[in-house]
């Protein structure tokens, strides 16, 4: 990451996991180990574990994001949340388009922007996720992929709103399956988002946006992939769930 010009964002993303109780124990696990971290620190927890973990995290350094939000403000969505009902709990950030929203629950790339888009407006930060399958990337497409996923996540948002949004580069193939991207392809994939950013927007946007890795990060494999120059920190499942591992990638992020 460029600590010169951006702050590294760790995020873990718990998924379907944790009951309340259990939210409050990993909250107060991971306090002390975020405490004074040189990096923003964000629990994305689910929608029965938001109150928790804003109550939790009050007067501490770690940040609460829920999972997914609906585009609507209110109507006939049975099962959906809207961004205002996020930011009424106290939500600061949302993960948006994650991949096994995309693969299970039909999430396009339309509604991903739509998703964003209301985030923006309710005042929520969002982290956009995107990423190639394997397949794609044995094809050769991956910065196809990349770029065409940027163009209609992004497709009508501002320079500024821009820079309020962390894109989470997550290939599908390392998401979950212990099988991390190299750090040079990290990099690589992080650095060519970039550049899809500065034709879209410019390069101030490009060089003040976030971009954070994801896909089986790891307190062993961290510090690596958080060395490259355009890799901004985190977006954490399973290690998230283990206080001392997601305390090491918070610390590899600080140095
Ligand atoms: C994720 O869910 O965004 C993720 C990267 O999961 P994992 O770290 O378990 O691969």
């Amino acid at each position: 990451m460029n600590k010169a010009v951006r702050k590294a964002i760790i995020a873990g993303n718990w998924k379907m996991n944790k009951t309340r109780p259990e939210a409050k124990e990993l909250i107060e696990a991971i306090k002390p180990l975020a405490k004074g971290a040189d990096c923003e620190v964000v629990v994305g927890v689910p929608f029965t574990n938001l109150e928790t973990a804003v109550e939790a995290t009050k007067g501490t350094n770690i940040h609460v994001g829920a999972q997914n939000c609906h585009f609507e403000k209110s109507g006939a969505f049975t099962g959906e949340i809207s961004a205002d009902m996020l930011v009424e709990l106290g939500v600061e950030y949302v993960i948006l388009g994650h991949s096994e929203r995309r693969q299970y629950f039909g999430e396009t790339d339309e509604t991903v922007n739509k998703r964003t888009k209301a985030a923006l407006a309710a005042g929520l930060k969002p982290i956009v996720c995107v990423g190639e399958l394997l397949w794609e990337r044995e094809c050769g497409i991956t910065e196809e992929v990349l770029g065409k996923q940027c163009k209609l996540d992004f497709f009508g948002i501002t320079a500024d709103e821009m820079k309020k949004i962390t894109i989470a580069y997550e290939p599908v193939w390392a998401i979950g399956t212990g099988k991390t991207a190299t750090a040079e392809q990290a990099q690589e994939a992080c650095k060519y988002i970039r550049t899809v950013i500065a034709k879209m927007f410019d390069e101030a946007t490009a060089e003040a946006v976030t971009v954070q890795y994801g896909g089986s990060m790891n307190a062993k494999n961290a510090a690596e992939l958080l060395s490259k120059v355009d890799v901004d920190g985190g977006l954490i499942g399973g290690a998230s769930l283990k206080a001392p591992d997601f305390g090491e990638i918070i610390r590899a992020a600080s140095v």
